[in-house]
């Protein structure tokens, strides 16, 4: 299992859950730009790290790190594989991305001929080929993923014919649960590690990770037809009782937030965000919700999930997540 712990390892603490999974026995860490990987070297964790979106002007840190590159066309191949002649090295380990039809980074079949006749050639360790699929979460059959993993069937087929010694890896977290018979060499767990699996039935077995908790900074009373907020964003339809948090959109709660989308509990009980977002704080209606200044304000955690309220918002758990920002403090408990 390769550990995915990209973007603050979803937005929660890299260094804290790099040590734990490598703890745990992981056998590799994958972050997605090298930035990434060389804050983790710098912490001590010497495990294979693969990078998997590295840009050409970042190579030569990623050598100088021992980061593990995917390299995904002609360019980057090349380019990378200057620099490591350059300096002098020999079965540098790097990885290949296909692109088996998500278009998004990936070398395209055609070009597996051109690939098996540079890997011969090169500096290079192979230690893998993967590709990635675009609707792993989606119902079974699925016309788009059938015709995914039917090309990386061949592309294995075609590599393997060369070389025994290349691992292949095609699955993220929905795709594991989704598909148990292309588990391959490797997977790639990113969500799943932090509690989310994009399906209530896989959901069922991980336990989400991290709780976002805040305080209420102040309690106002509010009259039928006030206004709260920026540009006047909610209107009281009564006489009611609104709380600030001291959380807004520079801490990753966005803008598409209030208005009737996104809620937090207090003392149990969801209390519906209204108005603006604003970049510091946020007001939720309490109306006649139990609770005082100070009191604890639970906006994802235990029966408040942070996939639902990113729904709520239009959004997926990993948005929300990966968009908390470094102001709000990570208090690790084991
Ligand atoms: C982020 C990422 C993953 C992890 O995906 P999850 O859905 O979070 O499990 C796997 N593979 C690649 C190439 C990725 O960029």
């Amino acid at each position: 299992m390769i550990g995915v712990v990209k973007a603050n390892a979803y937005g929660s603490a890299l260094e804290v859950v790099a040590q734990k999974l490598v703890a745990l026995g992981i056998e590799a860490l994958a972050v997605a730009y090298a930035d990434e990987g060389i804050l983790l070297r710098k912490k001590g964790v010497n495990i294979p790290i693969l990078v998997f979106y590295p840009q050409v002007q970042n190579f030569k840190k990623i050598i100088e790190y021992d980061l593990e590159p995917a390299l995904y066309n002609r360019r980057s191949w090349l380019e990378f594989k200057k620099i490591v002649v350059e300096t002098k090295q020999t079965h540098y380990p790097i990885h290949i991305k296909y692109n088996t039809g998500l278009n998004r980074l990936g070398f395209n079949f055609q070009e597996t001929e051109w690939l098996i006749e540079e890997i011969k050639n090169s500096p290079f360790q192979v230690k893998s080929i993967y590709s990635h699929l675009a609707a792993s979460e989606e119902e079974r059959p699925h016309k788009q993923t059938d015709s995914q993993t039917e090309l990386f069937k061949e592309i294995i087929e075609k590599h393997r014919k060369h070389s025994k010694a290349i691992d292949f890896h095609l699955l993220n977290t929905s795709g594991i649960f989704n598909y148990p018979d292309f588990h391959l060499d490797w997977v790639r767990t990113g969500i799943g590690l932090y509690g989310f699996a994009n399906q209530v039935d896989w959901n069922k077995k991980l336990e989400p990770i991290a709780r976002l908790t805040t305080t209420i900074t102040q309690i106002h009373k509010i009259s039928k037809g006030e206004t709260v907020g920026y540009n006047c964003g909610w209107t009281a339809p009564d006489d009611t009782k609104i709380a600030l948090l001291p959380l807004g959109h520079a801490d990753g709660i966005a803008r598409h937030y209030g208005h009737g989308k996104g809620w937090v509990l207090i003392n149990g009980t969801k209390a519906p965000m209204v108005g603006n977002i604003c970049m510091d704080m946020t007001m939720v209606e309490i109306g006649e919700i139990p609770c005082k200044e100070g009191d604890q304000v639970i906006v994802f955690g235990n029966k408040a999930r942070a996939d639902d309220l990113a729904e709520d918002a239009g959004t997926i758990s990993y948005e929300l997540l990966s968009g908390l920002s470094s102001r709000i403090s990570r208090k690790v408990i084991e």
